[in-house]
């Protein structure tokens, strides 16, 4: 068992506690890499789900940690609403670069067989 350092795509910061063998643990830390935090995950399902505890960094960082996932502590700059305008602006920004990408293979010229 070790704690591994993670940087999450949230920005935030961490200590996953993980097992076994270390190419398991370094394919963890790739994938965390790639999603939000865990206290991140929280805060938008109570944000969403009107939860009382919407906004509550604590409580989040806390339920993270029970979990074996140390979260440095961060401030929520964001209201529950601007959280989640924030996250629907940056899937629509991944949305049209996907686009972007689909039509690039569309107009590509067919490979030479
Ligand atoms: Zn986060």
């Amino acid at each position: 068992m070790a704690w591994e350092v993670v940087s999450w795509a949230c920005g935030h910061n961490g200590h996953i506690q993980m097992y076994g063998p270390l190419s398991g643990r370094t394919a963890r830390q790739a994938q965390e890499a790639e999603q939000k935090c865990f206290a991140c995950w929280l805060l938008r399902q109570w944000a969403s789900g009107n939860d009382p505890r919407a906004g509550n960094v604590d409580a989040a960082r806390a339920i993270a940690e029970g979990n074996g996932i140390h979260i440095s502590p961060f401030a929520l700059a964001a209201s529950g609403a601007a959280a989640l305008r924030a996250e629907a602006a940056e899937l629509r920004a991944r949305a049209a670069e996907l686009e972007r990408r689909a039509a690039e293979i569309e107009t590509a010229p067919a490979p030479a067989v």
